[in-house]
């Protein structure tokens, strides 16, 4: 599970405060040291590090002692909430047009697992909002990618918009869009091609399809196994597309969980679901609050 030595490694790091009735000057340093040794290790992006140890000591230092708080406690409270504040406060609901349909095109690298959080989102939104979306099989390059969002259509009984891989990706866009236009979807979701890393051309593509699809939202699926490199990604994407959103996938996996702690401080953008199994049904809301309150443990 994501986060297991994070947690480990932050008890450990508060524990040595239990039982004090009064915080020392070296109390706190050792304690703070062994929190951004634990972040770090964690892949926590470093100058996000750096501003959260800072906080939380200027927070701790100056504190009124609450009541019915002993000391570790109050500083327990102090990182759980700076930790909640890392990762956005409170959740951020999906963009929507105020008319259809609402588009939402996914971006990522290859692998991340853009075409499963396709197929989790729209029936998400199927089941819960009686919606009608239309997803598009825009990623051409890789021709096991239209067969696989056709697969996950039949499988949550969801049309799927294709032309094959012979035609242009911009293209396909355009006509899906008037299909949904036609047939009144509410909801069309654009699945693009990813690389394995990022890449001008793609990159040239994505901003073409967005130019064309003006989409609502802009998802960025990343991977959270892949830490540091998850970030780095983000930025990549963000900087070129101007995402309004970040999906985390693969948080079920041994990840250390640096990514869902970095991206939205790193970015500024906020991470609206996580993915957290390869089922259609393994995606969930992002709560700031209850990730950071699962991080302590
Ligand atoms: P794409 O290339 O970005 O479209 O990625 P895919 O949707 O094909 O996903 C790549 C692999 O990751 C597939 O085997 C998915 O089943 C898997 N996958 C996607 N999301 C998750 C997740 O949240 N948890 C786990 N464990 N696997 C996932």
């Amino acid at each position: 599970m994501a986060f297991e030595g994070l947690t480990e490694r932050l008890q450990n790091a508060m524990k040595r405060l239990r039982g004090k009735g009064k915080v020392s000057d070296a109390d706190l340093r050792d304690t703070m040291r062994e929190i951004r040794l634990a972040l770090l290790e964690a892949d926590v992006n470093f100058d996000v590090v750096k501003d959260f140890v800072k906080t939380v000591r200027e927070r701790a230092v100056g504190a009124k002692v609450l009541e019915g708080l002993n000391p570790a406690q109050q500083i327990v409270k102090i990182v759980d909430e700076e930790l909640t504040k890392m990762m956005g406060e409170t959740e951020v609901p999906l963009n929507k047009s105020p008319k259809i349909p609402t588009v939402i095109m996914m971006a990522g690298l290859q692998g991340a697992g853009k075409t499963t959080t396709v197929g989790k989102l729209a029936n998400r939104l199927k089941t819960e909002d009686n919606a009608r979306p239309l997803m598009i099989a825009a990623d051409v390059y890789r021709p096991a990618a239209i067969d696989q969002l056709v697969t996950v259509g039949q499988q949550i009984d969801v049309p799927v918009f294709e032309m094959g891989t012979d035609t242009n990706p911009v293209e396909i866009v355009r006509q899906g869009l008037a299909q949904a236009q036609e047939n009144h979807n509410d909801y069309v979701f654009i699945d693009t091609a990813g690389r394995l890393q990022i890449d001008e051309q793609l990159m040239n593509e994505l901003a073409d399809i967005k130019d064309l699809a003006h989409p609502d939202e802009i998802l960025l699926v990343v991977d959270a196994m892949t830490g540091q490199n998850a970030v780095a990604t983000a930025q990549g994407f963000n900087d070129k597309l101007d995402v309004t959103g970040v999906i985390l996938t693969k948080l079920d996996g041994d990840t250390r969980g640096g990514a869902a702690l970095s991206i939205r401080a790193v970015t500024g953008k906020p991470i609206k679901f996580v993915g957290e199994g390869e089922k259609m049904s393994d995606l969930d809301v992002f709560h700031p609050d209850r990730m950071a309150s699962r991080i302590l443990g």
